[in-house]
């Protein structure tokens, strides 16, 4: 991903920002210039949640250059009921399920030797159990 780019799109990168759309309601993302249920233009920034469960994943590697490899990547069905697809983090392949219960985190996604800069996006990490008050 250019620079250029990588600025223009950094707030539904960073903050997994979609779009709601005022006349059904519809949440989208990525953002797109019409709704995808109704076509309307009415579409208005909205939050994600962020949280989710896994869909399906899968291991990759060898990564595309930039990537450290091998990762892992899966399709997240939010609580919003969209799927994406994300890196996941902080989890060790084997414990990886269908069905677990995920967060959006920000990490380093690219990283451009030549240009030297960073790319920062959202991954995905297992939700912790919260631990009990004793
Ligand atoms: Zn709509």
């Amino acid at each position: 991903m250019d620079l250029a780019r990588y600025h223009r799109l950094r707030s539904a990168y960073y903050r997994l920002e979609g779009q709601r759309c005022t006349s059904c309601q519809a949440v989208q993302f990525p953002a797109r210039t019409t709704c995808r249920i109704c076509r309307a233009r009415t579409l208005e920034p909205h939050r994600l949640s962020g949280r989710g469960t896994v869909y399906s994943h899968a291991e990759v590697g060898p990564a595309p250059r930039g990537f450290a490899s091998p990762y892992l990547v899966a399709l997240v069905q939010l609580e919003e009921g969209l799927l994406l697809t994300a890196q996941l983090t902080d989890v060790d392949p084997e414990d990886v399920m269908i069905g677990l219960p995920v967060e959006m985190v920000t990490r380093r996604i690219q990283e451009h030797g030549a240009q030297g800069y960073l790319v920062y996006g959202y991954k995905f990490r297992p939700i912790l159990p919260r631990r009990k008050a004793s």
